[in-house]
This record gives structure tokens, C-alpha cells and sequence, in this order.
């Protein structure tokens, strides 16, 4: 289950700024500056540690229209998140060199994978027309705005602190293995046979080839087991049909309560990119490219588990719940073709808010950016510490990784000044 962002007793809503900045901010040695812009790290060429690494003295940064440098005493701490720590690297002069030097950027460090590798969720959301039945409740009267339902929810909020507003709209959630039964016969077989096929047939990326073998082999891995999950399940008291570009399709009209289900590819094989456009800190400098569901292999699963959906809308308990051959988006494929369930993976499926992995955490030689103390190679006193670095994307919700990664950092800092 995902973690609820909700203080358990006080029922009021949390985040990083709340939780962790809020408790830390009175600390004599913690200046925070806001609408401060990070342009770039700043190094002096001349200046080297014992290694012979190159070291950061400072960062470059714009507010209110002036810019200024902060010097730093011991590092420099990079936490700006899966699109703008790269930018931020290569601004700096860390990344591909043929692209620094097309920008007018001088280099720094030579390293091609920055801003590559770029990982998300691709997820299919489907809904189901509910029965009217007496005290079954959906939050569809939220989702049509209905001004009775929302009084209601802010008066059971305000006087009990009680109601849809102290949680989040997820009922339950479920981690699944591929339905191998859907795969054939002889189950493993026919996924070796579909993995091969979709592995020989994706487009070689910029991901170094050891790294994408060795992660074809943790995919397969969790593919072929009953146990580990490839997607997650995620369901919804309501209608929450997302498509297209990620927004919400309209409630269709004349129906009254509905219940939505997603499937979240928990391991995706597709890479995308980001990269900056210009030497120009403005944020429009950036391509993102996220090529989701690029890799056949992602779709294969996905389409599966979507034909599982279906199955398990058709089957008790839930099949009782839900309207007799009634209302489901969405509603023109037929899902017990594998052919139909694959377009309407490549037609429907969207791209969660989850990316991750652009300056992985990995060795130089495997295609990584930092090292296990969070280290941009060969520069040692200037970290990376965000969702960017994680190598492999989490199997659910990034938000208590990233907290993790962000506790684990802290630690790794303090132990090594
Ligand atoms: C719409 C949306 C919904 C989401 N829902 C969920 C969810 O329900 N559950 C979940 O687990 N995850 C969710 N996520 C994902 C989650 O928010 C991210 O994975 C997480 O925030 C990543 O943390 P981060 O620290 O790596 O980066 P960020 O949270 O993006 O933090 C980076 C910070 O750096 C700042 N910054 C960037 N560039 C500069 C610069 N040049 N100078 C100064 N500051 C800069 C940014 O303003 C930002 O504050 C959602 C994401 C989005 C966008």
C-alpha cells in the first residue's frame, strides 16, 4: 500500500517541507535562500584533489535578476531531481562531450550516460460502470464536484476530522506476477520465446551494453518468477480514466458510480533521455524524451496484465459490484485478443509521474554518473542526491525512496566530513 502523505492524528496533510524542512529550519547553520535559480557548479581547472580529481569550488546562481557565486567550503550538494540535476551537471561541464562542445560549454568531465537513462512507469488505467446499491459509496459525487458532496466531506473534515479529505483516494493496491497462464501452455517457454523476440527486436539505446544486459537478466528474473511482482495494481472507488496525455477523460454522462483499476509496469526495459538545449540556465533549454514503451517487451507485459484486469472484473467478489455488461472504458477493444489488448496498451497507456535514474548510481564502466557515496565520478566533492540516482526504478511510488535516499545521503555526508 502506499503511504498516505497524512499525519495520523492530526489528519492534516504532510510533505518534505513540513516534515523535514520545517523541524530543521531554526538551525543556525541552515540559510535558505528562495527564487534563488542554481545556473551551475562552479570548478577552478587549476585546483585538484590528491587524486587528481577535478574539485567544485562553488555554485553560480541567478535571484532576482543578479547573479552571484556561493562559495563552497568542503562540497557541493546537487539535489534539483531527475531532469534538472543533469541539466544542472551539464552546465557544468559534466556530460557528453560532443554535446557540451556543440553548446559552447567547456568540458569538465567526459561522461556520455549524464541525463540518460531516463526510467518511468507507463501505466493503464480501465473503469467499470458500479451497481446502485444501498450504502455502497464511491467518491464520483468528488470527482463531479457535486457542491452536496464536497459540503459534506468538508463538514465531516472540519468537525471529526474524519471523511474522504484525511486520506487519499487509493483503496488497495497489489503487487502481481505476469500472468504466465496467459502466456501459453508451457508457460516459461513462451516468455523466454516473447522476452527474446522483444529484447532482439527493441532498439539499441545509449545505455552501455553491459548495463542493459545485466538489467535484461533482473527483468527476466522477476518476469519468470510466481512471486515478484511485474506490475502494480492499483484501484480507485470512483472514475479516474486516465489517457492520453495524463489528463482525466470525462465522467461519462447519464452514469452515476464507477470503479477504477491501473496497471503500473513496475520494471520497464524502455530508456529515454534529457538533455539541455542551450548553455543557458533557463528552463527552456531541455529536451525530455522518455521513450516509453519503446521496448517490445514492455508492452507485452503490460497488454497481459490488462487482460488479467478484465478477468478479474468478471470474477467474484468484484464482478457482483459492477454493472451486468455495463459501462467499461475502455470500451472498443476486445481484451481477450492479445492483439486488441496490445493496441490499446500503445494507444491508452500514459507515463507515470515517476522518472527517475538520469545520473544513475552506478560504476563509471556500467554507464553511471555517481558512485555509492552519491559522488559524481571523478569529481568527489560534488554529490548528487535525488530520485536521479537510483539505478533500477522502484517497484511502486517513488515518494518513501526518494525520503530513503535523501535520510541514507544525509548520513553518508555526515560520516565523511
Ligand atoms: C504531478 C505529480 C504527482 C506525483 N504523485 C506522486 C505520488 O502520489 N506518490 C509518489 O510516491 N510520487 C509521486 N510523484 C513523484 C515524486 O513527486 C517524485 O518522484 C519526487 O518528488 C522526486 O523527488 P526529487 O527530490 O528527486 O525531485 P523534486 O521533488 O523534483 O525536487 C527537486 C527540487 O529542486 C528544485 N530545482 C530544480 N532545478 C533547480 C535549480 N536550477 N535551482 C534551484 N532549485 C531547483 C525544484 O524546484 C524542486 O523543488 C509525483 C510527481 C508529480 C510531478
Amino acid at each position: 500500500m502506499t503511504p498516505e502523505s497524512v499525519q495520523p492524528i492530526s489528519k492534516q496533510r504532510i510533505f518534505v517541507g513540513s516534515a523535514y524542512l520545517g523541524t530543521a529550519r531554526s538551525r543556525t547553520n541552515l540559510t535558505i535562500w528562495i527564487q534563488a535559480l542554481v545556473d551551475k557548479v562552479v570548478f577552478d581547472a587549476m585546483i585538484r584533489d590528491k587524486d587528481g580529481d577535478i574539485v567544485a569550488i562553488g555554485v553560480q546562481y541567478t535571484k532576482n535578476g543578479e547573479t552571484s557565486i556561493v562559495h563552497a567550503r568542503k562540497e557541493v550538494i546537487v539535489s534539483a531531481g531527475t531532469f534538472h540535476s543533469p541539466k544542472i551537471l551539464e552546465l557544468s561541464g559534466i556530460g557528453d562531450a560532443d554535446l557540451l562542445r556543440s553548446l559552447g560549454i567547456d568540458v569538465v568531465i567526459d561522461n556520455p550516460h549524464v541525463g540518460e537513462n531516463l526510467q518511468t512507469h507507463p501505466y493503464c488505467t480501465m473503469a467499470f460502470e458500479v451497481r446502485d446499491q444501498e450504502g455502497f459509496q464511491t467518491m464520483d459525487g468528488l470527482i463531479r464536484q457535486d457542491p452536496s458532496t464536497i459540503k459534506a466531506a468538508m463538514e465531516s473534515y472540519q468537525k471529526q476530522q474524519e471523511g474522504p479529505f484525511t486520506k487519499s483516494g487509493l483503496n488497495a493496491t497489489a503487487h502481481l506476477p505476469l500472468p504466465s497462464y496467459l502466456m501459453s501452455t508451457d508457460g516459461k517457454t513462451e516468455l523466454d520465446k516473447v522476452f527474446k523476440q522483444s529484447c532482439e527486436g527493441a532498439e539499441p539505446g545509449k545505455t552501455t551494453a553491459a548495463f542493459a544486459k545485466a538489467y535484461e537478466k533482473f527483468v527476466h528474473s522477476v518476469m519468470s518468477s510466481p512471486t515478484e511482482a511485474s506490475v502494480l495494481y492499483y484501484s480507485f472507488p470512483g472514475f479516474a480514466m486516465i489517457e492520453g496525455e495524463g489528463g482525466m477523460a470525462d465522467i461519462p454522462p447519464g452514469s452515476k458510480n464507477w470503479f477504477t483499476a491501473a496497471t503500473l509496469l513496475a520494471h520497464a526495459l524502455s530508456r529515454g533521455s534529457t538533455h539541455i538545449t542551450s548553455a543557458s540556465s533557463s528552463s527552456l533549454g531541455l529536451t525530455v524524451d522518455p521513450k516509453c514503451l519503446s521496448h517490445p517487451f514492455d508492452v507485452e507485459v503490460l497488454a497481459r496484465h490488462v487482460q488479467q484486469l478484465e478477468t478479474i472484473s468478471k470474477t467474484e467478489p468484484l464482478a457482483s459490484h459492477l454493472v451486468r455488461d455495463g459501462r467499461h472504458l475502455p470500451s472498443s477493444n476486445n481484451l481477450s485478443n492479445l492483439d486488441e489488448a496490445r493496441d490499446l496498451v500503445r494507444q491508452k497507456a500514459v507515463a507515470a509521474h515517476h522518472y527517475s535514474d538520469t545520473c544513475s548510481m552506478m560504476p563509471r564502466e556500467l554507464g553511471g554518473v555517481v558512485d555509492e557515496q552519491l559522488r559524481v565520478h571523478w569529481c568527489k566533492n560534488l554529490r548528487v542526491c535525488d530520485f536521479s540516482i537510483a539505478p533500477l526504478m522502484t517497484r511502486c511510488n517513488p515518494q518513501a525512496t526518494v525520503y530513503g535516499i535523501a535520510e541514507h545521503g544525509a548520513r553518508i555526508i555526515k560520516s565523511s566530513s
